[in-house]
């Protein structure tokens, strides 16, 4: 059988050169396992950051020697797994090789399905991947516009399309021509720009006259900078990917989101006028409360004279208050 191994982390792109061919016998199946044979292999942008010696914190990297992992649709061609006859297809994990051994607890039954590889697309991961995080964290709502970058690629062209069953407004953004075109007359996007022309930000402006309420995360770069200024009030963004970056050799300059996504960070602003109606008075019965029973400590920074005022302020701005600055204005 063939394998591929994971030679050497690539700095930047990619290449064979970063992995080792080699052959060895196929494996016999011991009790309770099953042999695969591999007939389609899924190719993943996380693939990119496993392929390092610290990983993204929600897979294993692949180790040096290792063979690469991937998602595979597989033949079982002997079994000694009760639950798995020879002939059978799976979706299963074998990586980047051509026969694999399982136990079972990775695999699922396709059953007699038409196109099998589909099971590792719009049927499989990406677009279980569009469907939760559009429809579950993105939420479109008839009428919405919804953006969504990498547009005709496994989870973009999913998420356009579901947004369009759901009735919003569809604007994708893809690299080139002929991608736009696929997005706009087969996959029933209202509008694709290409990324690669110049002004994106304002085109994309021109493209969502009603603002953007609904962005779909996969690409981060130039195309989140673009849309951040357009998103309106309310405005939900599912952080799924930030494939520009994935080839990076440092880290992006500031803050980034990456560890929004790894550690499945909820990201929600709120003004606080919007929710004196609804919890005000509970929030003074309590915190009355706690503070007359000792399990708060306020500490003030006191300023005496309305004329302190401005200097208060300026301190404040500067660090130089302790405590919640006020002015006292009079004493009776
Ligand atoms: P695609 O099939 O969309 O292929 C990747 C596409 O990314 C390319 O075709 C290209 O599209 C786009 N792209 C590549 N480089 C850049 C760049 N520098 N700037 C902008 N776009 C770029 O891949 P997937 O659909 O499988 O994945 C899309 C995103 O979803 C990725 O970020 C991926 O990591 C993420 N993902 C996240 C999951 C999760 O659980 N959070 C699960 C699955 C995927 P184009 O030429 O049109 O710009």
């Amino acid at each position: 059988k063939h394998r591929l191994t994971l030679a050497a982390y690539p700095q930047g792109l990619p290449g064979p050169e970063h992995f080792h061919l080699d052959s060895q016998p196929i494996p016999e199946p011991a009790d309770g396992q099953v042999l695969l044979r591999t007939l389609y292999l899924s190719v993943d942008p996380y693939q990119r950051n496993l392929m390092a010696p610290v990983g993204p914190g929600y897979a294993p990297p692949v180790p040096l020697g290792g063979v690469m992992v991937g998602g595979t649709v597989s033949r079982v061609v002997a079994s000694r797994h009760a639950g798995f006859r020879p002939g059978e297809l799976v979706l299963a994990n074998a990586g980047w090789q051509d026969y694999s051994l399982s136990d079972g607890s990775d695999l699922l039954a396709l059953g007699d399905v038409k196109q099998p590889s589909h099971a590792l697309g719009g049927l499989g991961m990406p677009g279980f991947t569009a469907y939760v995080g559009l429809l579950d964290i993105g939420q479109p709502k008839p009428g919405e516009t919804v953006v969504v970058a990498a547009a005709t690629g496994a989870v973009g062209s999913v998420v356009g399309q579901l947004a369009k069953l759901k009735g919003a407004r569809v604007v994708g953004i893809a690299g080139g021509a002929d991608k736009c075109r696929h997005a706009v007359e087969v996959l029933g996007f209202d509008a694709c720009l290409d990324r690669r022309e110049p002004e994106l930000a304002r085109r994309l402006a021109e493209a969502c006259p009603q603002g953007i309420d609904v962005y779909f995360e996969n690409v981060g770069g130039d195309v989140l900078a673009a849309v951040l200024p357009l998103l309106n009030l309310n405005a939900r963004m599912p952080v799924c990917g930030f494939i520009s970056h994935y080839n990076d050799a440092a880290p992006v300059p500031g803050p980034d989101l990456a560890s929004v996504l790894a550690k499945r960070i909820r990201v929600q602003g709120f003004i606080i006028l919007d929710h004196y109606g609804e919890r005000f008075d509970a929030f003074r019965r309590d915190m009355g409360a706690w503070l007359a029973e000792g399990r708060i400590t306020l500490r003030e920074d006191i300023v005496d004279g309305l004329e302190q005022a401005p200097a208060a302020l300026a301190r404040l701005l500067q660090g130089g208050n302790f405590g919640k600055t006020v002015v006292r204005v009079s004493e009776s």
